[in-house]
């Protein structure tokens, strides 16, 4: 038996009916609400204005009914609705950001995986305490300009889609840097990055054992960031900087990727440490997280970040991918959270799931 997440009266809106997938229409619903819809189970979309009109071109992905919001942050004001459409919230990357994960951590209405997560994701701070003491290694972190001895990244809190992100080659370039809200300076890790889709259930009793269950690696992809990638990541800033054109990482999309076999031992060691020291910081993560990090030439594997929920890059595997193929048939990232959520309701552990 897991931790209990959950409170009995955070889960009374779900007790004895069949709970509703629910999540923000972006970034991975589509995927989320297939995969609900191939498992049986109703689904919701929360959508700011008027529902997108490319659900329509995709009917096994379409929600059954959607509930309009005038913005994201009004939805504290709706969580009485919520409650009484049977509401399940599936976290994801633009919900959480556009929500504000101090809003998603208060919010009266159950949510998919432990939203204690948020606090510990959201502050680099704390997500490399977490990680470093899990034994995770991790790009080297500068305290001051006056330390850095290399290149160097300097990212600001939160999801942001590396927006904002600021490289420089050396100690001298920093001092162009004009900082717009909290940061760290990072090492520059040169390398292959890779971006793996785990899952972990706390209900499983088979398979890759950790914690109290088990962890799935359902698959991996690399991103397409504009307008850094690839080759000229570092060397052509200058050239670039001079045309007037500063490096960024937004993402555009992903690419499917597999990991040589030899290194999956190390993938998934470094996914289990996470796991099992989330279990001993805040009762355990629970569901789809991603390891986000860069293997160097001597095969070194730095985490530059995790994120603790669905991440966009499942998207390409809907129908399955080179792992999760291993694991069941077709079985996509959203098709899991909802076998995930079938299980605890049919078992009656879903405040080991939901939060
Ligand atoms: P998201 O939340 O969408 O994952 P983010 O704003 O939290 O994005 P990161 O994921 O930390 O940002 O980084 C964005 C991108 O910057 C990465 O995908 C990677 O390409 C690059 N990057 C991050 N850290 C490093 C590093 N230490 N060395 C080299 N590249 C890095």
């Amino acid at each position: 038996m897991g931790v209990s997440l959950a409170s009995d009266a955070r889960l009374a809106s779900i007790r004895g009916r069949v709970p509703t997938v629910t999540t923000l229409c972006s970034h991975s619903s589509l995927q989320i609400f297939h995969g609900a819809r191939a498992e049986g189970l109703p689904t919701l979309g929360i959508s700011v204005g008027e529902p997108p009109r490319f659900y329509d071109a995709f009917p096994l992905a379409r929600p059954d009914r959607f509930l309009s919001v005038p913005k994201v942050k009004d939805l504290p004001h709706v969580a009485d609705r919520l409650r009484r459409e049977g509401a399940i919230l599936i976290p994801h990357g633009s919900f959480v950001e556009y929500l504000g994960a101090e809003t998603f951590a208060t919010l009266d209405v159950p949510v998919f995986g432990n939203r204690a997560v948020l606090g510990w994701e959201s502050d680099r701070r704390k997500e490399r305490e977490w990680l470093e003491s899990a034994g995770v290694t991790m790009p080297k972190r500068f305290e001051t300009a006056e330390e850095v001895d290399g290149p160097v990244i300097v990212k600001y809190y939160g999801a942001k889609g590396g927006k904002g992100f600021f490289l420089a080659k050396n100690r001298e370039a920093l001092a162009d840097f004009r900082p717009t809200g909290p940061y760290v300076i990072q090492e520059y890790v040169l390398g292959t990055r890779y971006y793996m889709h785990f899952f972990y259930s706390p209900l499983s009793d088979r398979g890759y054992r950790v914690g109290h269950g088990s962890i799935e690696l359902l698959g991996m992809d690399r991103r397409d960031e504009a307008n850094i990638d690839e080759l000229y990541k570092l060397g052509a800033q200058e050239e670039l900087l001079k045309a007037g054109i500063r490096p960024t990482f937004v993402v555009t999309g992903n690419v499917p990727v597999v990991l040589r076999e030899s290194l999956l031992p190390k993938s998934f060691d470094v996914a289990a440490r996470i796991i099992e020291r989330s279990i001993e910081l805040f009762g355990g993560m629970v569901g789809p997280f991603c390891v986000e990090g860069i293997m160097t030439e001597d095969l070194q594997f730095k985490v530059f970040e995790i994120s603790t929920r669905i991440v966009a890059g499942t998207n390409l595997f809907i129908s399955g991918s080179s792992y999760s193929d291993m694991v069941a048939p077709g079985l996509s990232m959203g098709r899991r959270i909802a076998q995930e959520i079938k299980r605890g309701e049919a078992e009656g552990r879903l405040s080991e799931i939901l939060s």
